[in-house]
């Protein structure tokens, strides 16, 4: 008897991208087989900690790399890193910053929430977020002038479709926290496509989520300088022990990143578009559903589709085609973040063929019904 059923479990489409409430991402057999491999084995975890910094150096470019518990995890104990170094008494210390310069600048519109804002996962190190700018932008000025200020352990920014407003110039702004004598950390979890960019803007720590699109066992993936990512390691006898990767994490990584070696991004982004403009031909001529091909803001190489619904002719606005989705069997999931605007966003990534036809006609068959 497989899992669903031995659990009594749902069917799920996943049209909502790599998403932590349905399971973020399905992972290579081979990915699969090192996990599993690594579960009924001993390690030094040293060693594979070693094996990961020597793979995470060449995927990224970057000096040095380690792997904590999740994207999340790997935020805090980044953070913690810029506060304590590798001094074992502050290390021992966190939460507690006293002594510590403990202001983490963000630009107002980094504040974002991926299932948990990340101002907690910065007060969770012990340390203060202090918002620079505001909903709508961030001059480098105002970011300068907040890094400026006494106290300041490190400056924190986010390259995701969740940031709001203006967008920040990355490397000026890790530039100013450089210039202001801090290190800049930058929270990428979904952007591992991206990850040569976002080293190359110079921060001294990069963070991506493994079990996104890198599709590993679920774990944190800190690149950077090699000073920042030893605080980060030695962490792991403070705060970061509730934070550590697992051997099966690790050893899923190692196989990820081989998976990764092989892949063809540009052929990738081929087939994403190709997805979403099936789907889009499936779904645009539905009473009151306009169907559009959105390109992630943040600048991974892949559309989503964006549904708007014209409640007086679909017969139901985006909530409650979001909500009838979820209830059907299978449940299908969906980004609602814009759905109080009329829209959804479909990501198509994780689904195989038979699902985006599925897919296609149940949101067809639940538009047409009313
Ligand atoms: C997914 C995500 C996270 C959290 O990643 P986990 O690995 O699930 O902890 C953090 N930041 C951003 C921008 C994300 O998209």
């Amino acid at each position: 008897m497989d899992l669903k059923d031995r659990y009594a479990l749902s069917d799920v489409i996943n049209a909502a991208g790599t998403f932590t409430p349905v399971g973020v991402s399905r992972s290579a057999p081979s990915i699969a087989a090192a996990a599993a491999e690594a579960l009924g084995r001993h390690f030094i975890i040293d060693e594979l900690q070693e094996a990961a910094n020597a793979a995470l150096q060449s995927w990224s470019g970057a000096e040095a790399g380690a792997v904590t518990h999740c994207a999340a995890s790997g935020i805090t104990v980044a953070i913690a890193a810029a506060m304590a170094g590798d001094a074992p008494e502050a290390v021992a210390a966190l939460p507690c910053t006293d002594g510590l310069d403990s202001r983490v600048v963000l630009p107002a519109g980094h504040a974002v929430n991926y299932g948990q804002p990340i101002t907690q996962a910065v007060r969770l190190a012990g340390a203060t977020p202090v918002l620079a700018g505001d909903d709508a932008g961030c001059t480098l000025e105002a970011l300068t002038e907040a890094l400026c200020t006494p106290g300041t352990a490190c400056l924190l920014l986010v390259s995701s479709r969740l940031v709001r407003g203006a967008s920040v110039d990355l490397a000026a702004a890790v530039a100013a926290a450089h210039g202001a004598g801090v290190p800049a950390i930058i929270d990428g979890a979904a952007q591992d496509m991206r990850i040569a960019e976002l080293v190359g803007t110079g921060a001294d720590a990069v963070i991506i989520s493994a079990q996104k699109y890198l599709a590993s066992p679920t774990a944190g993936l800190v690149v950077g300088k090699a000073k920042l990512i030893k605080a980060v390691r030695a962490q792991e006898k403070g705060i970061g022990r509730g934070m550590k990767a697992s051997k099966e994490a690790l050893c899923g990584v190692l196989a990820a990143l081989e998976e990764r070696a092989r892949f063809d991004i540009a052929a990738w982004s081929r087939e994403q578009t190709e997805k979403v403009n099936w789907l889009k031909g499936r779904l645009e001529g539905l009473p009151g559903v306009r169907a559009e091909a959105v390109m992630d803001p943040a600048g991974l190489p892949m559309p989503r589709l964006q549904l708007a619904l014209a409640p007086e002719e679909a017969g139901m606005d985006a909530a409650a085609l979001r909500d009838r989705l979820k209830a059907g069997s299978p449940s299908v999931w969906v980004i609602d973040r814009m759905a109080a605007e009329g829209l959804l966003l479909l990501e198509l990534e994780q689904l195989g063929k038979a699902e985006l036809k599925l897919l296609s006609e149940i949101i067809s068959g639940l538009v047409t019904q009313g």
